[in-house]
């Protein structure tokens, strides 16, 4: 496809704020002049990822990540530069550059703008079909469940008829073929050629990605006849069901204002309990709970809630999502539904201030965890054989969360003491075991940081940290430009990386465009926005622009002399006079203006 343009790229870029497409993603904190929250690129504890809202960029100071609005959008959503910079220009409602308009492919050959257009037809046409006569039973059904007009509409709900061919034949009329469907797993293709509609007389609910396109669909069978009551997309290049979250796209405010994510298991689960204001919830797509839906909901929550039908074995489930949850230092917490009803019936029948009541009172997934183990313990018939294996079991699971980080001394006391009341033990004595274990921990794990920046140092000599900071000053100042440019060249830079990058701002810097927005907008440097954005931020951070330029200046051009030096030196060249003058330069010390070896 055609290039954009770099006017384009520029206007795409000035159009966006990167703290709010930043935030879209991410819950971002203010610090200082910069915001900072936990990063999408590695799997972040403590908020590395800082956003600087005077310089739009992005930095993380853990893994790296770093650049502008379009390269956030193409690694948070994996796509090419131009794919980026179409989303970007799709958001801010910017038209396309004529030439430019066709669609990027990916190597599918189906972009993922591609299938979010065609799921968001699908969504369209699946609405309509919900109002029209044939939908009456399946429009009937969402009623049933107590859903208000206007929350079907907000939530996108729809009717795929009960036909093998409805969703095609709509399609074509678009222009949209059955490849393109297949692609966006609407359509199957039958083994013996030709295609037929994957959904078929279901109830459906429309799933969005962090990014608010239609990735994919679920939907609810609506005869009882059918095996599957629940059917999903399969996986597109757009669709993944173990990190994806049903309703993310509706709650997300809510989990970013109360810090709080509330997970539940089914699609209405998630939809009544906003449409009564509880605004906070989400679900799995009919899969167990991942790390990946959790790295998902540590971006935006410091703490889950999950819901539990009263009538489901909770225990092992809470087991496993609390391993899950602490290894992110995501605080959970596990909330009962009273037996016989689901969180959708729940928050209908006794309203929303009785959900989050429940949600409120939800004992902390430890404390739940042992409350089973204990009931169970009891039913069991109260074994005082095992009722030291009970102990040691929960105290080696407290160690184990401590050790995440996830809970902190006193609340281990708490539970440790709550043990020893309710089994009649010697709190003294539980607190020394837990202690022995915590030192096995201790040892096991060993200890100390990776010494970055000492290695760092190590690798470049002080010419290069010099080389780095005029670059790095010249990024947050480029009108310092016109000072260093009657002074040093690009091929006064030794690193290769940062020479090439002082051969782009040399150039630009003539044309007088020298500024991170311009760098960060070229296509083949897009390799190095991180490094581009941790300069930039390192330019501004620093302060003092003026001083460190002259330093760092003054000790590019004495290294550079001093080496013109040494080639006179050994070319052993009749050239005394040469020689004589740059010797009297570098013990005046006078490096402000460039000397020239004639
Ligand atoms: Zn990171």
């Amino acid at each position: 496809m055609a290039r954009f343009p770099e006017t384009f790229i520029q206007q795409v870029l000035q159009s966006v704020d990167v703290v709010d497409l930043v935030g879209q993603y991410v819950a971002l904190k203010r610090k200082g002049r910069e915001f900072v929250g936990l990063c999408p690129f590695h799997e972040d504890s403590n908020p590395s990822m800082y956003v600087s809202p005077t310089k739009q960029i992005y930095k993380c100071f853990a893994c790296g990540a770093g650049g502008n609005a379009l390269q956030f959008v193409m690694n948070v959503e994996k796509l090419s530069f131009p794919e980026a910079v179409r989303t970007l220009a799709d958001r801010q409602a910017i038209p396309l550059p004529k030439d430019t308009a066709q669609a990027p492919q990916t190597e599918g050959g189906v972009s993922k703008n591609d299938l979010a257009a065609v799921c968001e037809f699908a969504m369209t046409y699946f609405a309509a079909q919900l109002r029209q006569p044939a939908g009456k039973a399946a429009l009937d059904y969402v009623h049933g469940r107590g859903m208000t007009d206007e929350s079907i509409e907000a939530f996108g709900l729809g009717y795929a008829p009960d036909r093998w061919d409805s969703l095609i034949k709509a399609a074509a009329q678009k222009g949209i073929g059955e490849g393109q469907l297949v692609s966006a797993g609407l359509v199957r293709r039958r083994d013996s050629g030709g295609c037929y509609d994957y959904f078929r007389n279901r109830l459906m609910f429309p799933i969005h990605d962090t990014a608010g396109r239609v990735a994919g669909f679920g939907g609810r069978a609506l005869s009882a006849e059918e095996r599957a009551k629940y059917l999903n997309s399969p996986e597109s290049a757009l669709f993944d069901k173990s990190s994806m979250l049903y309703g993310l796209q509706f709650a997300r405010e809510g989990i970013v204002r109360s810090r709080q994510a509330v997970v539940v298991e089914g699609y209405f689960d998630v939809l009544m309990p906003i449409q009564q204001g509880v605004g906070n919830v989400v679900a799995t797509l009919g899969t167990a709970l991942t790390d990946r839906h959790v790295r998902t909901l540590s971006r935006f929550a410091e703490e889950a809630v999950l819901v539990f039908d009263a009538d489901v074995a909770g225990a092992a489930a809470a087991e496993r999502a609390l391993e899950i949850f602490l290894a992110q230092k995501l605080h959970v917490r596990v909330a009962t539904i009273p037996a016989g009803k689901d969180p959708c019936d729940y928050a209908l029948a006794e309203g929303d201030e009785a959900l989050q009541r429940l949600i409120d009172q939800a004992p902390d997934a430890l404390q739940y965890v042992w409350d089973q183990r204990y009931a169970a313990w009891q039913e069991a018939g109260g074994n005082p054989s095992q009722r030291q294996r009970l102990i040691e079991d929960f105290l080696q699971l407290i160690v184990n969360s401590a050790s995440y980080g996830a809970i902190d001394g006193v609340r281990q006391q708490t539970l440790a003491q709550h043990i020893a009341h309710v089994l009649n033990a010697s709190a003294i004595d539980l607190q020394q075991r837990m202690k022995a274990l915590k030192r096995r921990i201790t040892r096991r794990s060993g200890g100390g940081q990776s010494p970055v920046a000492s290695a760092r140092q190590a690798a470049f000599g002080p010419g290069a940290a010099a080389e780095r900071e005029v670059l790095e000053t010249l990024l947050d100042r480029p009108d310092l430009f016109d000072d260093v440019v009657e002074r040093l060249d690009p091929d006064d830079f030794n690193d290769a990386m940062l020479r090439t990058l002082a051969d782009r701002m040399w150039q630009l810097g003539h044309d007088g465009r020298l500024s991170i927005e311009e760098l960060l907008g070229a296509e083949d440097l897009a390799s190095l926005s991180g490094t581009l954005a941790d300069m930039a931020m390192a330019g501004e951070r620093r302060g003092n622009h003026e001083a460190t330029i002259e330093a760092a200046v003054i000790t590019l051009v004495s290294r550079r002399q001093r080496r013109e030096v040494e080639q006179l030196k050994q070319q052993d060249l009749d050239d005394d006079e040469n020689l004589r003058r740059l010797q009297e330069r570098l013990s005046k010390g006078d490096v402000r203006k460039r000397p020239k070896i004639e």
